[in-house]
């Protein structure tokens, strides 16, 4: 028999993470993996999802560039109905492990009911994302190996949709943050008044940061339109360094960029 200190199940982004995490500070990981390591993320899921949004993107660009009617014929469809943990099979009850419809339910440090047993990714339940897989992971493997009790802080989750156009989002809406008590100003910047997509043709779409009244301060932010998913993170590091629409606003940004229209929409409410 092997004798392992952390034995991990399931290689997909959050396995993969624990895997190097807790080898660097414990003799023996085990990773054990039913299909091919890589898991959701690289086979069905995040990977394969954004050729065929770009495939799709090409496919409307080159109908209309020739002035043509959009038509779609489709031979096959996708359902999007939603997913479930797949832990039937796992028979966690002989371990004494605590399920839900979610999954495996976790205190903020990743641990199970079963204080050795902790669960990371996708099969908490919590955010469905590569990146907090990949976190929680590592978190999981630090506190499993060395009895610290490392909680993830999940205040600023940058979200994304690679639709067309993109939509991202990180924080809290206007009308989060008015439920919450704030006192709340928002700016709001049209694409179809920046340079960069003017110069091609990708004008659909807004950027718009709420922030508080009376300090500036930049509670969230919310993008429409192409490149979302990265000018996003611009407005998730401010919210990280507690900066204000006037920190953002008074930066001079390269022209001609999709970021200027960050910085446009917090001078609105400068
Ligand atoms: C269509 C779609 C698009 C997505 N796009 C994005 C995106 O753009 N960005 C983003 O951040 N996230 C995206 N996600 C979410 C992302 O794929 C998941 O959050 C991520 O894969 C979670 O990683 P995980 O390791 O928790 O689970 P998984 O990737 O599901 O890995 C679990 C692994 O465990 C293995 N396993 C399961 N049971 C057993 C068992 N009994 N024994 C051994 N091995 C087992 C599986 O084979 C699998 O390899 C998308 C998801 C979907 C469905």
């Amino acid at each position: 028999m092997v004798n392992l200190d952390i034995l991990i199940i399931g290689a997909g982004t959050a396995g993969e993470y624990t895997a190097g995490t807790a080898k660097q500070s414990v003799d023996s990981v085990g990773l054990i993996e039913k299909g091919p390591v890589g898991g959701d993320c690289i086979f069905h899921a995040c990977i394969p999802t954004k050729v065929l949004v770009h495939a799709a993107r090409t496919c409307k660009k080159m109908r209309s560039a020739d002035g043509q009617e959009e038509r779609a014929e489709h031979d096959e469809i996708l359902v999007a109905t939603g997913r479930k943990p797949a832990i039937d099979d796992l028979n966690l009850t002989a371990a004494g492990i605590e399920t839900s419809k979610k999954g495996i339910p976790v205190n903020g440090s990743l641990q199970t009911n079963v204080p050795h047993i902790w669960a990371a990714g996708d099969v908490t339940g919590m955010f469905l994302f590569t990146f907090v897989a990949g976190e929680q992971g590592k978190a999981a493997a630090t506190n499993a190996s060395s009895g610290k009790q490392k909680e993830l802080n999940y205040d600023i989750l940058p979200r994304a949709t690679f639709c067309d156009p993109e939509v991202a989002s990180v924080g809290l809406t206007e009308k989060q943050a008015r439920e919450q008590g704030y006192r709340v100003k928002a700016g709001k910047f049209d694409y179809a008044n920046l340079t960069r997509p003017i110069l091609s043709d990708e004008t659909e779409g807004f950027i718009k940061i709420v922030a508080e009244e009376d300090s500036g301060r930049i509670l969230g932010g919310h993008i429409v339109g192409v490149e979302a998913s990265s000018l996003i993170h611009e407005v998730a590091a401010a919210m990280a360094g507690g900066l204000t629409v006037s920190d953002i606003g008074n930066t001079l940004h390269a022209y001609p960029t999709l970021s200027e229209g960050v910085r446009y929409a917090c001078q609105a409410i400068m």
